[in-house]
């Protein structure tokens, strides 16, 4: 069946509402399109713990600096909805700016510590215009679980945050990170890499590998895995890097010394003119 496609805030309100009426249960998927494997693996998770599955494709404006990549950001809404409706989606929300943000609007959520540091200290204000769309995608589909990729290792542990600080009555779900054969994790972003910059990104992947390496050879020294890791990126001229850190996965504090039972490597790194991210729990 095809899923319904409204850019009306109203009317995807309405439709949960009607759904909830009978009982069902919703899964939310927000995305910011060009849907790729990695939100189908996320459609699909939801699919199976829910009853009605809603998926939102919204470029949020609010969480790209003005130097950022906001009106290149790849969009295809043909083939999001073909992915959709493969998955089997019950409804697509696709909302244009002005009517997430009509004239007047001026609220925001943010997140204080766990979105400082990471992504959040090179996009300043990235984290806040995430917390405040998906705070009113919340509001507007209603669901009883959201799905969120661990690619974004950091947006996930700031959206579980603040739906607890909040009282939000949603499950955030976290998925596995989807990657190409060779290893590259799947994003919307690859379509700007050209053919050296593709090869390039790999270092990505292969700095986490170096860095899972030594904690497999028994180091548990925050600073020596993450030499491990630096060192692959350095190896790549094409790489700029932005960050490489070893953080506490939770509270994504950088680990000092030995590494506890559970720790984030977590990278992002420019190849070329795109920033790319990716992480490995350890
Ligand atoms: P985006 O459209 O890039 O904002 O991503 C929407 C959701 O899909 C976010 O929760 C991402 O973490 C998730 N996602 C993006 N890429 C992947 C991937 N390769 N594997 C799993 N989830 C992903």
């Amino acid at each position: 069946m095809n899923p319904e496609v409204t850019s009306e805030p109203e009317r995807v309100l309405n439709a949960v509402k009607a759904w909830k009426k009978q009982g069902l249960s919703v899964g939310l998927v927000p995305t910011m399109g060009f849907l790729h494997e990695g939100h189908a693996s996320l459609i699909r998770r939801a699919r199976l713990d829910n009853d009605r599955v809603a998926v939102s494709i919204f470029v949020n404006p609010k969480q790209f600096s003005p130097s950022e990549d906001l009106d290149s950001y790849p969009r295809d809404m043909e083939h999001d909805l073909e992915i959709c409706r493969a998955e089997g989606v019950d409804l697509v929300f696709n909302p244009e700016p002005g009517q997430m943000y009509p004239d007047g609007f001026q609220t925001s959520v943010a997140v204080d510590k766990l979105a400082s540091g990471l992504c959040g200290a090179s996009r300043p204000g990235h984290f806040t215009g995430v917390c405040t769309v998906v705070s009113k995608l919340f509001n507007i589909t209603r669901p009883d679980r959201a799905y969120f990729g661990r690619k974004d290792a950091q947006q996930l542990a700031v959206i579980k945050r603040m739906a607890r600080d909040m009282n939000m009555d949603v499950e955030i779900v976290g998925c596995p990170t989807v990657r190409e054969p060779d290893g590259l994790a799947k994003s919307s972003r690859n379509s700007y890499l050209d053919a050296e910059e593709r090869k390039a990104a790999l270092c990505l992947r292969n700095a986490l590998l170096r860095a899972e390496e030594t904690v497999a050879r028994g180091t548990k020294d925050a600073a020596e895995i993450r030499a491990a890791a630096l060192k692959a990126l350095e190896a790549e001229p094409l790489a700029r890097i932005d960050y490489v850190a070893v953080v506490d996965p939770d509270s994504l504090e950088d680990a000092q010394g030995e590494i506890g039972e559970k720790a984030l490597v977590a990278l992002a790194v420019f190849i070329g003119r795109t920033r790319l991210i990716d992480n490995t729990l350890i």
